[in-house]
C-alpha cells in the first residue's frame, strides 16, 4: 500500500498525518511540542511506527508548521510548504465548496479567503495572543478550570458578560472586575470566548468578505464554546463547519501536497532517524539591520542544514569558519549560541 505522511510542528504542538493514496487518513496524533521540536518529531514518528500498516510503504513525505524546514530535514521531507497552503489544500478536501478558513492554533491564528478552489487572500496573527489558544488556556489556568471543559462550561451560560479583551492584561483584569461583580465561570467563560472570536474578526478579517461556508480548524475548533461564539457573532447567518479532523489539518494537507508532487523516489529517513541524536542551535547575525536568525541543525559535529539568511552568506563552512574564530577568541560559544525554540 502506497503511503503519505504529514507532519506540521508548531511552537505549541506537533501533528503527524499517515494517509493512503485516497487521502484517507490511516493513523494521526497531536502531541505537545514542548520546547522541544526534534524529540517531539521523534515522539511522533515513534506512534506512526507502532500504526503502520505491515503492507505500507512511505511514498512522499511533505512538513508544514513553523518548525516545518527542521521538521523537512529531521523526517526527510520531500515538499516542504507555508501553513497557509497545507490548511488551505486540507480544508479544500474536506469541504470542496470552502469559501473561508479559520485556524486556531496555540501561538497564532489565520484567516484564508478561498474563491473557486484557490487561494486568494489570507491575513495571519502571530503577534497577538489575545486571538490565539494560549490565552484561552492562559484564563482556565487562572480560572482553575480544565480547558477541556471549557467549551462545556461556556454552553452553560445563562447570561452573556462582556469581557474586554483587546488583549490579554485588559481580559485579565476585566475578568476579575466580572467575577467580583458576581458573576459565574460559566458567563465568564463566555465572555472569554466571545472576547477571543471578536479579536480573531478584529485583527485578521477587517477589509475582507467572510462567505460561507467557513471551515474552523486548528486545535481551538474542539472547544465548543468558541464555536458557538463565531456563529453568535455571524447571527447564525453562516454556515461554520468544524471537520472531524480540524486538529491535524496541517499535517493532512502537508500528506495531500506530498501526494500531489509525486517524489520519484522519496526522501523519507526512515525510523531509524528516532535513535538518531540531531542538535539545533541558532544565532543572530549582525552583518546588516535584517539581523536573521541563522539555524542550525547538527548531528555530533556534522552540519545537517541551516537556514534563515536572506542573502545566503551563511553555508556550513562559513558558519565553521565563525565558530573556529570565536573558539581562538576564546569567547565562550555557548554565549551567542541559544537552543532553538521556534516560535
Ligand atoms: S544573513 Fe545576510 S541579510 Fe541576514 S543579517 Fe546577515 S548579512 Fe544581513
Amino acid at each position: 500500500m502506497d503511503l503519505y505522511l504529514g507532519v506540521d510542528v508548531g511552537s505549541v504542538t506537533t501533528k503527524f498525518v499517515l494517509m493512503d493514496e485516497g487521502k484517507n487518513i490511516l493513523a494521526s496524533c497531536y502531541l505537545r511540542t514542548s520546547g522541544d521540536p526534534i524529540e517531539a518529531l521523534k515522539e511522533g514518528l515513534r506512534y506512526i511506527e507502532k500504526h503502520f500498516p505491515h503492507d505500507g510503504e512511505i511514498k512522499g513525505v511533505g512538513s508544514t508548521g513553523s518548525a516545518r524546514h527542521l521538521a523537512g530535514i529531521v523526517v526527510g521531507a520531500d515538499i516542504v510548504k507555508n501553513e497557509i497552503t497545507a490548511h488551505a489544500i486540507a480544508a479544500i478536501t474536506r469541504v470542496p465548496e470552502v469559501r473561508t478558513v479559520f485556524e486556531i492554533g496555540g501561538q497564532d491564528s489565520k484567516l484564508i479567503i478561498i474563491r473557486d478552489g484557490v487561494v486568494e487572500d489570507f491575513a495571519m496573527n502571530t503577534v497577538c495572543a489575545a486571538g490565539t489558544g494560549s490565552f484561552l488556556e492562559h484564563q482556565a489556568v487562572r480560572l482553575n478550570v480544565p480547558i477541556e471543559e471549557f467549551g462545556k462550561l461556556a454552553l452553560r451560560a445563562e447570561q452573556a458578560v462582556r469581557i474586554a479583551g483587546r488583549c490579554t492584561v485588559f481580559a485579565e483584569s476585566d475578568m476579575i472586575h466580572k467575577q467580583q461583580l458576581g458573576f459565574g465561570k460559566p458567563e465568564i467563560v463566555k465572555g472569554l470566548c466571545e472576547a477571543l472570536v471578536r479579536n480573531f474578526i478584529n485583527n485578521l478579517a477587517t477589509g475582507k468578505t467572510i462567505e460561507d461556508p467557513i471551515v474552523f480548524q486548528g486545535g481551538v475548533a474542539a472547544n465548543e464554546g468558541i464555536v458557538q461564539a463565531f456563529r453568535d457573532f455571524f447571527q447564525g447567518k453562516k454556515k461554520i463547519i468544524v471537520p472531524p479532523e480540524h486538529g491535524v489539518m496541517g499535517a493532512w494537507g502537508a500528506a495531500i501536497l506530498a501526494l500531489e508532487y509525486a517524489p520519484e523516489k522519496t526522501s523519507f529517513s526512515g525510523f531509524e532517524v528516532i535513535s538518531r541524536q540531531f542538535e539545533s542551535r541558532s544565532f543572530n547575525c549582525e552583518d546588516c539591520p535584517n539581523a536573521c536568525e541563522i539555524v542550525i541543525l547538527k548531528e555530533e559535529e556534522d552540519i545537517k542544514a541551516l537556514w534563515g539568511s536572506r542573502c545566503g552568506k551563511w553555508t556550513p563552512a562559513t558558519v565553521r569558519k565563525r565558530w573556529e574564530e570565536k573558539e581562538s577568541s576564546e569567547e565562550p560559544l555557548q554565549r551567542e549560541e541559544e537552543s532553538l525554540v521556534e516560535g
